[in-house]
């Protein structure tokens, strides 16, 4: 893959409300281009809402939203340059597991010669070159979320936003699923932004992480940082617990 510019993402005061409701409150946040940063927090928190505002699937009503310094406001997904690896992969079931990795490619016209080297290097990196063929109810839980993250980077975002990508996976694979990802991040040296419910998952994954709880961000740091050095009752009990 061609090397990748890295870049930030910023909200300044961000908010988002679903009608009369809201859910996002003056989230202040900056993300390091280059860096693995988990979203942590309790189901309900506002986690997929912030990922999906990022994404430009919400709209925000107050504040601003920066990526690589640019105001998105109002910018479409696709133009934003970001790639989104859904809870449930959404992949296309009557297609092969190459077919789903060259779809974005062949929606974005690239020629054929280009497409062809590039699934193929992709399905290589998560070591799935050798199912290219086969469709993914073929395919184990673990697997057809390698599908789905080759998917996304085969178009070389410049965001990888992942919500709770591992959650439908047991324990064990979660774990090895985990270190994959880990490495693979680093390997692309991709901004990316991993929602999770799991504490554990986040501070043994993430260069930093954002706790939120009701909307609010609670506390930036690293693991350490939130362990040893919780900012309130809320942090220290949730980063504290196993899950
Ligand atoms: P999390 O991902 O942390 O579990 P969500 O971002 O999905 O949290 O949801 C945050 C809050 O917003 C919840 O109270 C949820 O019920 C509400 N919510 C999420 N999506 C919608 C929607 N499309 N319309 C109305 N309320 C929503
Ligand atoms: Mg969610």
């Amino acid at each position: 893959m061609t090397p990748l510019k890295k870049v930030g993402v910023s909200c300044r005061h961000l908010s988002l409300s679903y009608g009369p409701v809201q859910v996002l409150k003056d989230i202040d946040l900056d993300i390091q281009p280059g860096e693995f940063f988990a979203l942590l927090g309790p189901s309900g928190s506002g986690k997929s809402t912030l990922l999906r505002a990022i994404a430009g699937f919400n709209r925000h009503q107050g504040g601003q939203l920066l990526i690589d310094g640019r105001d998105v406001g109002g910018v479409p997904p696709h133009q934003r340059n970001v790639g989104m690896v859904f809870q449930n992969y959404a992949l296309w079931p009557h297609m092969t597991v190459w077919d789903n990795v060259a779809f974005g490619l062949v929606e974005r016209k690239v020629s054929r010669a280009e497409i062809k080297r590039r699934v193929q290097e992709v399905l290589e990196m998560v070591g799935l070159a050798q199912y290219a063929k086969r469709r993914p109810s073929m395919l184990s839980g673990g697997q057809q979320q390698r599908v789905a993250l080759a998917r996304t980077v085969v178009v070389e975002p410049q965001v990888l936003l992942l919500d709770e990508p591992l959650s439908n996976l047991d324990k064990n694979l979660r774990v090895q699923m985990r270190e994959e990802l880990k490495s693979l991040q680093r390997r692309l040296g991709i901004t990316t932004i991993f929602v999770t419910h799991d504490q554990e998952e986040a501070m043994t994954t993430a260069d930093r992480m954002a706790v939120l709880d009701k909307g609010v961000l609670q506390q930036v740091g690293t693991a350490t940082t939130l362990f040893d050095f919780p900012a309130n009752t809320f942090v220290a009990g949730f980063v504290g617990t196993a899950n």
